[in-house]
């Protein structure tokens, strides 16, 4: 039978070892070095459909779709051939090409914030964040941000401030580095709830440029936003004068092919997007309102640059993944199946007794270590770290491959067949009748 322990063995210590020698941690992103669960992480050589193979032979479920980009499972026949046809024309002209074009007006047509505006391209997540701020203070003139505590929009100064995702497993809310200026004009309030944001509009009046939002939070775990959550977000938006940012990084293209913004039907002026629209390639993008983006160089005095933007080989990724979304259509089914998931999950954990609280969004997902409701960070943060830990190392022995944090979401992709969510179930049984045991 295949190994299926996804624990570190030999190999991956040995490379481990290795790595803590010339990279720092021996990761090149910090919640991979398993800081938060224990043990080594395991090395990957190969990642087909919703399977990992590790450097120690071991065959695994994966959860973490390289950290939500892969929706249609690793290594997509149509998306590997569409990067390879790409990469013999060139790796990177650093000029304008055709395919961006196709590619800026596929993700215009279907992003409702988009539709009759514009997007810029960048490479990363971090990068659409930064930038779209940077529009947003350039276009009302205003400094000061609101976000929200245990939101993640990747590591620029201003956002790193009670942050979540590695932040809030490394227990480093803040970091190191990021001078007091820096963020001085950032507005924190807590997730879900409104009326701090608009005590934070009557605290800062007309100081407020923007608010910066994961409209579904994905990295204090997964949390959905409250009934009326975001359409309040968007009236106190209209009311002050400022930009409302959805960063759809994560939900983009995953909760809805339009993404949170198509699925609960709230509009914001610019999203941030990353991860799927690069389809596993390095890719981000921002846009929105035409009158906003008409203030990015060269049109406008908002500077924003990259020599790597828009490089073929990633928009030959995105814009055969996007192709693949509105063609087939997966976004029902794959509702659909991780709702079979987590309602096994479920009964699972009640079964054996174990405080679990699931939450679901479409294919993204997670389980809480504590019992109530949770609608933000204060309440993920009252989830039992340690049993999550032991989990967390339980489910890789038994070939399941979750994020290594409390305070990430899992991600379902149309990989997932019916054998891999039974081989999690199963696994989950036995791995919460260890923890009822204590
Ligand atoms: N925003 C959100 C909502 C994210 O989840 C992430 C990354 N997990 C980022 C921004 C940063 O993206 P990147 O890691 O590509 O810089």
């Amino acid at each position: 039978s295949p190994n299926i322990d996804g624990r570190a063995g030999e190999r991956s210590k040995a490379l481990f070892a290795d790595a803590q020698r010339s990279i720092p941690g021996g990761v090149n992103s910090p919640v991979r070095a398993f800081a938060a669960v224990g043990g080594e992480p395991p090395f990957i050589k190969q990642a087909r459909g919703c399977e990992l193979v590790t450097e120690d032979g071991a065959t695994l479920v994966d959860y973490v779709g390289t950290w939500g980009p892969a929706i249609l499972g690793h290594a997509h026949p149509e998306v590997v051939e569409a990067v390879c046809q790409a990469a013999r024309d060139g790796l990177s002209f650093g000029a304008a090409t055709a395919a961006e074009v196709e590619f800026a007006e596929r993700i215009c047509g279907l992003v409702p914030s988009m539709v009759g505006g514009m997007v810029r391209l960048v490479s990363s997540g971090t990068e659409a964040t930064m930038s779209a701020l940077r529009l947003a203070r350039g276009f009302t003139g205003r400094n000061k941000i609101i976000k929200c505590e245990g939101g993640y929009h990747g590591h620029a100064d201003m956002l790193l401030v009670a942050a979540g995702s590695g932040a809030a497993t490394l227990g480093i809310p803040g970091s190191a580095g990021v001078p007091a200026d820096a963020v001085r004009d950032t507005v924190l309030v807590p997730f879900n709830d409104l009326d701090a944001v608009g005590a934070a509009f009557e605290a800062n009046a007309d100081e407020i440029a923007a608010i910066i939002i994961e409209p579904v939070a994905g990295n204090m775990g997964c949390v959905p936003p409250r009934p009326g959550y975001l359409e309040g977000l968007r009236q106190l938006c209209d009311q002050h004068g400022a930009v409302l940012i959805f960063d759809e990084v994560m939900t983009g293209f995953r909760v809805a092919l339009g993404g949170a913004q198509a699925r609960y039907g709230v509009i914001p002026d610019l999203t941030c997007l990353g991860k799927i629209v690069g389809g596993g390639m390095p890719v981000g993008a921002y846009g929105g309102r035409r009158d906003i983006m008409e203030k990015v160089a060269p049109l406008g005095p908002v500077y924003q640059a990259g020599t790597l933007s828009g490089n073929p080989l990633s928009v030959a990724a995105g814009l055969t993944t996007l192709r693949i979304l509105e063609q087939e259509e997966p976004h029902e089914a794959l509702e659909a199946a991780t709702t079979t998931l987590c309602a096994g999950l479920a009964e699972r954990a009640a079964k054996h007794g174990i405080a679990w609280t699931g939450t679901q969004v479409g294919p993204m997902f997670s389980g809480f270590f504590r019992s109530g409701e949770v609608w933000n960070y204060e309440d993920a943060k009252g989830s039992d770290l340690e049993r999550f830990a032991r989990w967390h190392t339980e489910m890789l022995a038994r070939g399941v491959y979750l994020a290594p944090s409390q305070f990430e979401a899992g991600f379902f992709s149309t990989a997932h067949d019916a054998a891999a969510v039974q081989r999690t179930l199963d696994a989950a049984d036995a791995v919460f009748e260890l923890l009822a045991k204590g």
